[in-house]
């Protein structure tokens, strides 16, 4: 549930040039509340399995992050396509992949290596839909053989939520009797990262998933705030998910380092990590 923020943030603060252009403002501010996005959903598989009582076998992380591709898969709308693709980059990106951390800190944490989840999200999309993302799944590295597999293993995480989640849809039979509060608290200087996920609904789209759709037992909160830390959680003690402004600063960093003119980034993927790390994920 939790990441490792502290850690995060020493990691990941590129050493950014003074003048960053408008324009890679404007392309790190849509990456930075895209992959803010898929982080969110990714708290909302938490929040589903703790409220609603769902059983997972395997990983938590893993199965947050199962029920985060299926739902923005379903939603199958330009806006969703962006999320995973830039969020599967965002992972790729990640310097958190062990062979670029010092010490093997990364392997204690509950979470998969982020390069193991920028493949799975890329499989669970190809596994959706060949067609359309077999292009970015071959630039991942993903032979046709894998591309063939991933519809098995997205089928599989497809049904089974479907399965788990349907006896608490609602219905007149099954009313909510809770609702989301959505908050966004001050965010002092990250007022533009505040200002662009508030721009674009970000808690109150995803509220609206779980409202519109699922019978929730007792009130919640979506609080996007100040935390000190780069974080975001599900707790269910205080019936809230916890998203802090300093992700989706984080997440902007990201991108300007390994994409912005003269930033001396290029992190761009060249596809040759190949398929071997998804292995344990699947
Ligand atoms: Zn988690």
């Amino acid at each position: 549930m939790r990441w490792a923020p502290a850690i995060v943030a020493l990691w990941a603060m590129p050493a950014l040039s003074q003048d960053v252009s408008e324009n890679d403002m404007a392309a790190a501010m849509a990456f930075a509340v895209n992959n803010s996005t898929l982080i969110l959903y990714h708290e909302m598989g938490h929040l589903f399995v703790g409220e609603l009582g769902l059983p997972v076998l395997g990983k938590n992380e893993d199965a947050a992050d199962s029920l985060a591709a299926v739902l923005l898969l379903d939603e199958n709308a330009d806006w969703s396509d962006a999320v995973l693709r830039d969020s599967a980059e965002g992972w790729y990106l990640s310097p958190f992949n062990g062979d670029s951390v010092p010490g093997d800190w990364a392997f204690m944490d509950e979470h998969s290596l982020d390069k193991q989840r920028a493949f799975f999200f890329v499989c669970m999309m190809v596994g959706n839909n060949q067609e359309y993302y077999g292009e970015l799944a071959t630039e991942y590295g993903m032979d046709a053989d894998r591309q063939e597999k991933c519809k098995y293993i997205y089928q599989q995480a497809h049904d089974s939520w479907t399965q788990l989640l349907d006896p608490h849809a609602l219905s007149d039979e099954n009313l909510a009797s809770g609702e989301i509060e959505v908050v966004y608290d001050d965010p002092g200087e990250f007022a533009e990262y505040a200002e662009a996920l508030m721009a674009d609904s970000f808690l109150e789209y995803a509220a609206g998933v779980v409202t519109e759709n699922y019978a929730i037992p007792r009130n919640l909160t979506f609080r996007a705030m100040q935390c000190g830390v780069s974080n975001a959680y599900y707790n269910p003690g205080d019936a809230q998910i916890t998203f802090c402004y300093e992700y989706t600063k984080h997440l902007a960093d990201l991108y300007l380092s390994a994409f912005a003119t003269g930033s001396g980034g290029g992190g761009e993927y060249t596809g040759d990590e190949s398929t071997d790390e998804t292995e344990s994920n699947q």
